[in-house]
């Protein structure tokens, strides 16, 4: 028998469930506000009531312990009530990527067996439409901003009049900690989308980390529970990295800004003093050249970019518009956050240029995450910009696998570490440098170059605004680079792409960059392909290219 004094008794409230984020809100913010859109404001004491409402809602539809529950909504209050009250009952959210083909999102919610779906009206048609390829879905509950919900066939009520009539759960039901919370999907390069999933103890060891990575430093991009949040990356996307649980555990003000319309996030950016937030570096980019971004204050703005290299022109950019700006790094797979870019306590005091050379950097792993560069063979390389492999990972609350797929979670999990794809290095003070997706690189001649290098020459040219490098096939060379550019508004008709070109040359000239740089095509394009999230999609441009 195990001595006593060698394990602990699990006593209630050791187990780390989503349920016990809410203890302190509940005390602590009872009167502060989360507010969607122009249309609806909650105090934490309402919100709080809805949420155990909302449980019985579930309870009434039959939701038991281990179900899956799908979601279809823009960002909105009722997503985080949804947040909580769905893994609080025992079952899994799954978060439906909206932005799919309604083929390919009809699949992952037949993989994932969602049997309950909250469906925004918008999408209605789509799951009317995909209803068939669905079997397991047994009730379909309709979710609209409007006060009184059309009546819909083959519906099963409401949201809001479910949770107004709904019976209050007395206590939420203890279990486990490692049962699953949260399942999404991700778009991979090739085939259907791979769900990964994500338990109550993972997503709570996600959320105390990512508050003292994003909080516990002496710096202006620190996070402070008197921030006002909102993100600006989707609640379908990892959970809006995770951090609509952080800004409720800590009781922040918050607002959930609907479908992402440019003009409706500025006007909500300014009209609520948003404090913090998040977001891939396109969407920035989007909002910074929007006509109405004059209409901003964005120096009130500490923001956190991630989900693609942030390059030091938009992080030049950012800053020149008085955001604090901050890198971050993670996937689906993590959570996501993995890494932040925040400076060394020794560096507080360095000049504003170097600071910013720091917080382009991808990132410093977080506490309780381990970080390794392996080579081919699973090697563990050197620290060292001359080392560089493929980025390796463990932490407690990385994804077990991919949801019903044994063979890619083998691949994902080989040797016992977390794969991530991505190339990269630790550089000499221990941050993690991503060179590039292991299906990015471009192999010239049997010499790998990194297309972000690549891109990160041509993004300082002052004339462009967005640019994606691929490899495209090349009969001499097996593979060459291509580069796509888009134009700030008032450099077209003026940049060409022999100025790019010219650009280009003096950073392989100067040796800053591999010299079969010189081998890239450059074209000046309209516009690039952008993913379900908003991040430039290579799988796209490469696929059109390679159509002639
Ligand atoms: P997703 O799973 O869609 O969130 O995509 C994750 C991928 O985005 C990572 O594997 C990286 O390739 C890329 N990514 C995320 N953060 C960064 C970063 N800070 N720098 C470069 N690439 C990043």
């Amino acid at each position: 028998m195990d001595s006593p004094l060698a394990v602990t008794t699990a006593r209630p409230g050791s187990a780390l469930l989503i349920r016990d984020l809410l203890h302190r809100a509940r005390r602590w913010a009872p009167l502060e506000t989360v507010t969607y859109r122009n249309l609806r404001t909650l105090t934490y004491a309402e919100l709080l009531a809805r949420m155990e409402r909302l449980g019985g809602l579930l309870r009434d539809l039959g939701v038991k312990p281990g179900d899956r529950v799908g979601v279809l909504d823009w960002d909105s209050h009722r997503y985080l009530e949804l947040f909580f009250a769905v893994p609080m009952t025992g079952a899994a959210i799954h978060t439906v990527n909206v932005r799919l083909t309604p083929e390919q999102m009809a699949w992952t919610i037949r993989h994932a067996n969602d049997t309950v779906l909250f469906v925004h009206v918008d999408f209605l048609p789509l799951v009317r439409a995909c209803r068939d390829a669905m079997p397991a879905v047994r009730k379909v509950v309709v979710i609209s901003d409007d006060d009184v919900a059309p009546a819909v066939e083959d519906t099963d009520g409401d949201y809001e009049s479910g949770v107004a009539n709904a019976r209050p759960v007395e206590s939420w039901p203890d279990f486990d900690e490692n049962t699953v919370a949260t399942v999404f999907y991700t778009t991979g390069t090739t085939g259907n989308p791979k769900g990964v999933y994500f338990s109550h103890r993972q997503i709570v060891l996600h959320t105390l980390t990512a508050g003292m990575g994003l909080a516990m430093y002496d710096d202006p991009l620190s996070l402070r529970a008197t921030d006002v949040y909102m993100p600006l990356t989707p609640m379908f996307h990892v959970h809006a990295w995770g951090l609509p649980f952080l800004a409720t555990a800590l009781g922040m003000r918050q607002v959930y800004p609907g479908k992402y319309e440019p003009t409706m996030l500025l006007e909500l950016l300014e009209r609520h003093r948003i404090t913090f937030s998040h977001c891939v570096p396109t969407i920035l980019q989007m909002l910074l050249h929007h006509p109405a971004s004059k209409t901003v204050n964005w120096s009130r703005l500490k923001l956190v970019i991630g989900g693609a290299a942030l390059s030091p022109g938009v992080a030049r950019e950012a800053n020149d518009h008085g955001i604090r700006i901050l890198g971050g790094y993670g996937m689906s797979e993590t959570c996501p956050i993995i890494a932040i870019a925040h400076v060394k306590p020794l560096d507080v005091d360095a000049d504003a240029e170097t600071k910013l050379g720091t917080y382009t950097r991808t990132g410093f792993p977080m506490p309780l995450v381990e970080v390794a560069i392996h080579d081919a063979n699973g090697v563990e390389l050197e620290p060292g910009k001359d080392h560089i492999g493929e980025l390796v990972v463990r932490a407690p609350w990385l994804t077990a696998g991919y949801l019903d797929d044994p063979q890619a979670s083998e691949n994902l999990w080989r040797g016992g570490w977390l794969h991530t794809g991505d190339i990269a290095y630790l550089d000499d003070d221990g941050y993690i440098r991503i060179t590039d997706r292991l299906k990015d690189v471009i192999k010239i001649g049997g010499e790998w170059i990194s297309s972000l290098e690549i891109e990160a020459v041509l993004g300082k040219h002052p004339g462009v605004r967005e640019v994606a490098v691929v490899g495209v096939p090349d009969a001499k060379w097996d593979e060459r680079p291509h580069a796509e550019v888009v134009l700030r508004d008032d450099a077209v008709g003026t940049v060409t792409e022999r100025d790019l070109q010219k650009h280009l040359r003096v950073s392989i000239d100067d040796g800053s960059i591999h010299k079969r740089a010189i081998l890239t095509t450059i074209v000046i394009a309209a516009a690039l392909p952008k993913t379900s999230v908003g991040k430039i999609d290579k799988k796209v441009l490469r696929a059109r290219l390679a159509g002639g």
